[in-house]
């Protein structure tokens, strides 16, 4: 078993690689969706790809959880409930529900996915498993959990609600872009990323460890710098794009 100091110890070793990645990211464009350039190796089918790179997210964590875990602690429990509902969501329905005819994904994209979710999934499974603390009702620790799942409920309607309306941009047999228009789309240009953001935000308050922070930021380094090139690309391709959008953050970003 790893020791409570080594673990921590891993949680900031990752949280300091995300840190470092994320000015590279500033330079280099993720090569998928509208982003995907030829020289970026060997593809796969996209739909393909988003279930085989999310899948060690909702198995790992999900054997942690299910087989090794106490659910009867509320500290335990409400996360797992929250990962369960997002990763469910993500690797089951998700694929189906993208229409992305004829579309690829690089292979080298699809193994550092599947990679990171490793790492992700054992981070946060393993912490529940042998240092969860055990729920005493309290003001604050009560207070704590249900920000966080308010936090929770509130981004991943935002996400959800905004990845429908993107994915309904497009007819089913369709490959084309168009300005996305509702909803949270009249202050920024990606508001699906911002609700993502969010809710692991409410995530990392109910878990309140490093390896629930690790994740917040490394989906934070993904996800500005994706919705910052996202923004780029809108404002090149569509001259009639409204000037008052900001990439992710309303007013500020
Ligand atoms: P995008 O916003 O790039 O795309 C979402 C879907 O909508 C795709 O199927 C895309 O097609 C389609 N789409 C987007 N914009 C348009 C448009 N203007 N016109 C027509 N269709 C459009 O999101 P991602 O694919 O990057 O991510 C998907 C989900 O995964 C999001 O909910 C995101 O939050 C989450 N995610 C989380 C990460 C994390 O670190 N936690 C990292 C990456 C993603 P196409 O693919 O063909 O462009």
């Amino acid at each position: 078993m790893i020791s409570h100091e080594s673990f921590n110890l891993l949680c900031w070793i990752w949280i300091a690689i995300a840190v470092v990645i994320f000015p590279i990211l500033l330079k280099v464009t993720q090569p998928y969706g509208r982003h995907l350039k030829g020289n970026w190796g060997p593809l796969i089918n996209n739909r393909l790809g988003w279930f085989i790179m999310e899948l060690p997210a909702l198995v790992i964590f999900g054997y942690f959880l299910i087989f090794k875990a106490n659910l009867l602690n509320v500290l335990v429990l409400v996360p797992a409930l929250i990962w369960g509902v997002h990763y469910f969501h993500r690797v089951l329905i998700f694929p189906l529900l993208i229409r992305t005819a004829r579309k690829k994904i690089p292979v080298l994209i699809v193994l550092l996915a599947f990679m990171f979710n490793v790492i992700n999934g054992f981070l946060n499974g393993y912490w529940f498993v042998h240092f969860a603390v055990v729920y005493k009702s309290g003001i604050l620790i009560d207070l704590r959990v249900f920000t966080g799942v308010i936090l929770f409920i509130t981004g991943f309607v935002i996400n959800k609600y905004h990845d429908f309306l993107l994915i309904r941009l497009r007819p089913a047999s369709g490959n084309g872009y168009k300005i996305p228009f509702g909803g949270l789309f009249k202050y920024v240009s990606c508001p699906n990323f911002l609700g993502e953001i969010i809710s692991w935000a409410g995530f990392t308050l109910v878990a309140f460890n490093p390896a629930a922070l690790s994740f917040l930021i490394w989906t934070i380094v993904n996800l500005t710098t994706r919705a910052l090139d996202h923004h780029k690309w809108y404002i090149k391709e569509f001259p009639e794009y409204s000037k008052e959008r900001k990439a992710l953050i309303p007013y500020i970003l």
